[in-house]
């Protein structure tokens, strides 16, 4: 049997290899690839995704993976992991044929280009084509992975895996019956809270320098990764110990290039302390996408945007800054970086409206999927939901629909990931106050050591070996989601800096 065990190690290495390239190709087209390159991209994109797709389908796989469910491994050690989770792996892929798998990569990296094109035109009919034919391969997937309730469940699995849409909708209308209140509340009294001192010139090289001291401070390992700038922020690991972040800079949006670090910064420090025996191995990588979000998240709004992170940092920041804050006293700073306000793009959100923006993208991919609602009427119907939610209209698609990147890189049933990682962030986080009571007064001493070992200790080094699920009932004593601690949070932070 060991040699069986061997023999597939040795496939799915070579299988990891190969998605290991495509991520370099995939990091070098959004942060070094002249436009020029993008056909060519997709082409190799392709094929690196068909050969690895071929080799992880073959029979002889399926006949190693049926061999090894014989033998009776120790459920928490790495090699039952490994088959557990490639068996999942195994079944659901092998329904995609190698056509449509080709078909979705190369149709997915154009999309972007010509999304990127649209967005920067303002026009949505640019992209209209590329979206009806994004939505019908994920129909043609979600078809081929089969599903027990709705179609969309099949699509949400890919990155939140045992995750039913069902279960998502009802954690969210409990987030809503309070948010949507709350920012109501809130917007009444907009100017209880001045952020024009953020609204300043910030020079690009001074925020760089800044975002560059916070990543390695929070304990993101420059010799095992690196930070590159990007036009959309994102994170991407080619092994443990090569893990890419990237950040945006804006001169007029301060602090947003910080708080992008951070964010990635979480996400690479996940991949940077998964254990170094999961290397090159299929359970190296996020055990789902709301748990990684978690992390980010964390870093983010957790700690980023917490007063005694401001209390360690805001003097250095101020040194960096002397001109736009030398006037301001921390406490107004923190505010001002709390600022909450319904507005238009969904990556620039403060915490309280955040989710809002998520409710909108999960409630219209239903729709599109299910095809209840015809691509040409999706501006409109994108428009009428800011408004329900936000009470804004966004003057143009590039402010409204075609903002985000992940529908033109094919990616549908992801959205709801980010509000699964803000309320799964604080489930892990109160658990981890719970036994270390002085974390914050660590943080404000710039002590952030104790927090990431938790978090290596408890969930980054087991990279895949646990879902979702079962991290929550390790770690956190809760057998699912839960949505009152995130609610508790951002009611007390809130109902604090609005004096509700
Ligand atoms: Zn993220």
């Amino acid at each position: 049997m060991q040699e069986k065990l061997n023999t597939l190690k040795s496939k799915l290495k070579d299988i990891t290899n190969l998605q290991k390239a495509a991520a370099v190709l995939i990091w070098d087209q959004e942060v070094n690839m002249p436009p020029g390159g993008a056909e060519a991209r997709a082409e190799q994109l392709a094929t690196l995704q068909k050969l690895s797709h071929e080799m992880f389908v073959s029979d002889e796989i399926g006949v190693l993976l049926g061999d090894l469910a014989q033998v009776d491994f120790d459920y928490d050690s790495d090699d039952a992991a490994l088959i557990r989770v490639t068996r999942r792996d195994y079944d659901k892929t092998r329904k995609l044929s190698t056509e449509l798998v080709e078909e979705m990569s190369r149709t997915f990296a154009l999309g972007q280009h010509v999304w990127a094109k649209a967005r920067q035109n303002k026009n949505f009919a640019e992209f209209q084509d590329t979206l009806a034919k994004v939505v019908d391969l994920n129909i043609q997937a979600a078809e081929a992975y089969g599903y027990d309730e709705c179609l969309y469940d099949a699509l949400l699995d890919d990155f939140e895996p045992n995750m039913k849409t069902s279960e998502v909708r009802t954690v969210f209308d409990e987030l809503k019956a309070t948010l949507v209140p709350l920012v109501a509340q809130i917007s009444e009294r907009v100017d209880a809270v001045d952020n024009s001192l953020l609204q300043q010139n910030y020079p690009n090289q001074a925020q760089w320098d800044f975002s560059m001291v916070a990543l390695e401070a929070i304990g993101f390992d420059l010799k095992r990764g690196r930070q590159d700038k990007s036009t959309h922020p994102f994170s991407i690991s080619f092994s443990v110990n090569d893990s890419r972040v990237t950040t945006r800079i804006s001169e007029d949006t301060f602090p947003s290039s910080l708080f992008s670090t951070l964010h990635e910064g979480g996400h690479g420090m996940y991949e940077q302390n998964i254990g170094q025996s999961l290397d090159g191995t299929p359970l190296a990588g996020g055990t789902s996408l709301g748990v990684h979000e978690s992390q980010s998240r964390m870093w983010e709004n957790i700690l980023g945007r917490s007063q005694p992170f401001w209390q360690f940092y805001y003097p250095q920041l101020q040194n960096a800054f002397p001109d736009q804050l030398g006037q301001a006293d921390m406490n107004q700073f923190y505010r001002a970086i709390n600022k909450v306000e319904p507005s238009l793009i969904r990556v620039e959100a403060d915490e309280v409206t955040y989710n809002l923006h998520v409710f909108l993208r999960f409630e219209l991919e239903q729709e599109l999927l299910e095809q209840r609602l015809k691509i040409a009427d999706l501006p409109a119907a994108w428009n009428a939901k800011m408004e329900e939610y936000l009470g804004l209209t966004p003057p143009d698609d590039a402010l409204g629909v075609l903002q985000d990147v992940h529908w033109s890189g094919g990616m549908m049933g992801y959205f709801p990931t980010y509000t699964l990682g803000n309320i799964m962030s604080v489930q892990f986080y109160n658990q981890t106050l719970k036994e270390i009571p002085d974390l914050p007064q660590q943080f404000a001493r710039g002590e952030f050591g104790a927090l990431l070992s938790w978090f290596t200790e408890n969930i980054h080094q087991h990279g895949r070996k646990y879902t979702a699920n079962e991290l929550l009932k390790r770690v956190a004593g809760s057998d699912t989601i839960d949505a009152k601690p995130y609610l508790g949070y951002i009611q007390q932070k809130f109902g604090e800096i609005y004096n509700l």
